[in-house]
């Protein structure tokens, strides 16, 4: 039989998994072992391409060299057990619930691993009987011995798979579909036979000095460690080179901002502290003139501000910013100062116009933007600021977010801006606008996060209260004690003062929140204090709602405001000097700070009341600290070492930041190692433009230019 003859045409060349190795950006379905399949489930972990699989880092690692034995596991450790599985059952617990055990044995001790209301565990643990399997989690060393609640767990595969067994092992977070031993194999064979491609980013003469392993070596080390100390300085490179880029981002930006030419040359009016005397009721304090200080010396330079102002509490943030305005407007230029919520917009707004209205100098026009306007009406002042007949412009982030088109942007303050993310900074210069920008915020900022979030701003300190303040007189009482501390809460409103009483945090649920605020100033309005003003404001009000009973309780026509956390930032009426929160302990220890800062805002002695039990020790702890200091940063370091790190601003923000493998509360040393050489490397090379710098450069644009970190100029 003849040969058929040979197309003349070449069939084009699809590509084939024997195609090996093509290139760090091949599909990651081409890695041996993977496929399509697979690599249809690696794409829910954001894994596409053969670089995406070698980054994809374990959460931890787990020493199996050698294993907890279960005779002796202590409550409350995390422990790694490996045994056979001798026993599966389903137990009934309340209801309809099912709590399924499963009994694993060592040979020295059983140990009772249990799952909550997952039926299906049942039949899959008893194909597993007989099994080896290793599970990790924290101990419970209750009355029937040991347990492990809901613990991450595999099959022990036999002892001569060296990836899983008899060594430091990788545990990855995983996704339905894909089983730790499998992805270990995958990585395994990723790191084989693509791993020689990654191209090392930093510069020899860097990594040189700062002893640092090569990038290869890093990423090997850091799934499949040799012993402890490789992936120590596996860990340690991977870390820089993240907090490196990010710094680098930092710097570019930090330099942008402040290239010559951007920013507004402010001419500081030399009557400025004059004219503040001229319309305050009251003497700065030296706190807020430094400030001042240094707020207009930024002005005046012809780069863009870029400055955080911190201050506790009380401490008079708002004249601050009020000053600045005041040098934006006598220049011929607009301010917008934003707020987190309405009513603080509004309030800022009140006291604004006031102060302004006092001035001798004409023609400074403020006006307040908000939801809450008529569309009629937030045209009309969207008209004035387009004309630039507004100087001052008062509103919440809307402000930026709408479109809201300035005449003459000089400067723009945010308040409070923990409630705002970095983002919406980022929207203004996204608009083509670079006006002096002053972000102003109550929470004691850990220095971690000035180094990162707001790690290219300049940090003001307002470190001194007004006068004549006394610090807020703390007292935790049993709820036995409650109708005591209304009943003298009742003696301090016939003198005139005022208060608020804080209800029950409830996270879950808005509806239920805002319920449970009703329902207590239904309590207090009928069977408390039945001849007194009682107000509610919690946030399923409208905001027209909210505005009339802020209104009304700032004019001393409300006694009593029972109220959820959404006066927790910023109101201001002196004459409130007591606060009462019901459940205190259900509160972080930051949020009760900022809670307890609406009082002692006068000249009068006020008082808070925590009530609550006690019944944990970390709530009495965090009760003890609240009733014995008063100092924000003491506050926000013992929440810190109380709630640990990750929870402390919550990951979010460090999330914003695309951190994958360093934790900026951890790594700091490393973090400012990493800011000193970056800003200095963009002090040499600003743009980058070196060919040492290539890579570095890529990876920036890569990762940052989506998030707006670096401005493109
Ligand atoms: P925060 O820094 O918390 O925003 P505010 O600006 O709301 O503080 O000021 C708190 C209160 O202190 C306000 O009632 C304000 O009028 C008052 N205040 C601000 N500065 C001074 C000062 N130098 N002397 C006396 N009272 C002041
Ligand atoms: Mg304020």
């Amino acid at each position: 039989m003849a040969l058929a003859k040979a197309p003349d045409v070449q069939p084009a060349k699809k590509p084939r998994s024997t195609d090996l190795p093509g290139t760090l950006d091949t599909s990651v379905q081409y890695v041996k072992g993977v496929g399509p399949r697979l690599a249809g489930v690696l794409s829910k972990l954001g894994i596409y391409t053969v670089r995406d699989l070698l980054f994809y880092f374990p959460r931890r690692h787990e020493d199996r060299t050698r294993f907890a034995r279960v005779s002796q596991l202590r409550h409350g450790e995390a422990a790694t057990v490996a045994g056979t599985i001798v026993a599966v059952d389903n137990v009934r617990t309340r209801g309809p619930l099912v709590l399924t055990k499963v009994v694993v044995d060592d040979g020295s001790g059983i140990v009772v691993l249990t799952w909550f209301n997952q039926k299906f565990r049942r039949e899959q643990f008893q194909k597993l009987r007989g099994q080896r399997i290793v599970a990790y989690g924290t101990v419970q060393c209750g009355r029937w011995g040991a347990e492990i609640a809901n613990p991450e767990w595999e099959v022990y595969s036999d002892e001569s798979d060296t990836l899983s067994s008899g060594r430091v092992v990788p545990i990855y977070p995983l996704t339905e579909g894909v089983y730790q031993t499998q992805l270990r194999r995958i990585i395994r064979n990723a790191i084989d036979n693509y791993v020689s491609m990654v191209e090392e980013t930093l510069p020899d003469d860097l990594r040189g000095r700062l002893g640092l392993v090569g990038i290869q070596d890093a990423i090997s080390n850091i799934h499949f460690p040799k012993d402890e100390a490789a992936l120590e300085a596996a860990r340690k490179r991977l870390v820089f080179d993240e907090l490196f880029l990010l710094q680098l981002a930092l710097a570019m930006r930090k330099r942008g901002s402040e290239a010559p030419g951007r920013g507004i040359e402010f001419k500081i009016p030399e009557d400025l502290l004059d004219q503040l005397r001229q319309i305050l009721p009251f003497e700065l304090t030296n706190a807020q003139k430094r400030v001042i200080q240094e707020i207009a010396s930024d002005m005046a330079r012809p780069v863009c501000m870029n400055r955080l102002l911190q201050g506790d509490v009380g401490s008079g943030k708002t004249v601050v910013a009020l000053a600045a305005m005041l040098i934006a407007a006598r220049n011929g230029y607009q301010s917008a100062l934003m707020a987190p919520t309405e009513i603080l917009a509004e309030q800022h707004y009140l006291g604004i116009s006031e102060y302004i209205g006092r001035l001798d100098v004409i023609g400074i026009h403020v006006d307040l933007l908000t939801g809450s306007l008529s569309a009629k009406q937030r045209q009309a002042v969207r008209d004035r600021i387009a004309l630039g007949e507004t100087q001052i412009v008062i509103g919440t982030h809307a402000l930026i977010q709408e479109n809201v088109q300035f005449h003459k942007l000089g400067l723009v303050i945010i308040d409070e801006q923990h409630r705002f993310g970095v983002l919406q900074r980022a929207a203004l210069l996204e608009k083509g606008l670079t006006p002096d920008m002053l972000v102003m915020t109550a929470t004691p900022i850990p220095r971690t996060l000035t180094l990162t979030v707001y790690g290219d701003l300049d940090v003001s300190i307002i470190d001194e209260l007004p006068p004549g303040r006394k610090p807020v007189k703390t007292h935790w009482k049993q709820k036995s004690n409650r109708r005591k501390v209304y009943e003298a809460l009742r003696k301090i409103i016939d003198q005139g003062r005022q208060a608020y009483v804080v209800c029950p945090l409830i996270e879950e649920s808005e509806k239920l929140q805002a319920q449970a605020a009703s329902d207590l100033a239904e309590f207090l309005a009928n069977e408390m204090f039945p001849d007194l003003r009682v107000g509610l404001l919690h946030g399923q009000m409208k905001t027209e709602e909210k505005d009339a009973v802020m209104s009304a309780f700032r004019r001393g026509e409300i006694d009593i405001l029972v109220s959820t956390t959404v006066i927790e930032v910023g109101v201001d009426v002196p004459n409130a000097t007591v606060m009462v929160i019901e459940d205190a302990d259900r509160f972080g220890l930051a949020q009760l700070h900022q809670l307890r800062g609406r009082v002692g805002r006068g000249s009068e002695q006020s008082f808070c009341v925590l009530i609550c039990e006690g019944t944990s020790e970390e709530s009495i702890r965090r009760m003890q600290i609240m009733a014995s200091t008063t100092d924000g940063f003491v506050i926000a370091e013992e929440d810190l070492k109380l709630r640990g790190p990750g929870e402390f601003y919550g990951t979010k923000q460090s999330g914003m930041i695309g951190m994958k493998i360093a934790d900026i509360f951890r790594d700091v040393p490393v973090l400012e190692l990493a800011r000193k050489e970056a800003f200095e490397l963009i002090e040499k090379d600003p743009q980058l433009s070196q060919p040492e710098h290539r890579l570095l450069r890529e990876d920036l644009l890569k990762k940052y230019e989506g998030l707006q970190l670096v401005t493109v100029s």
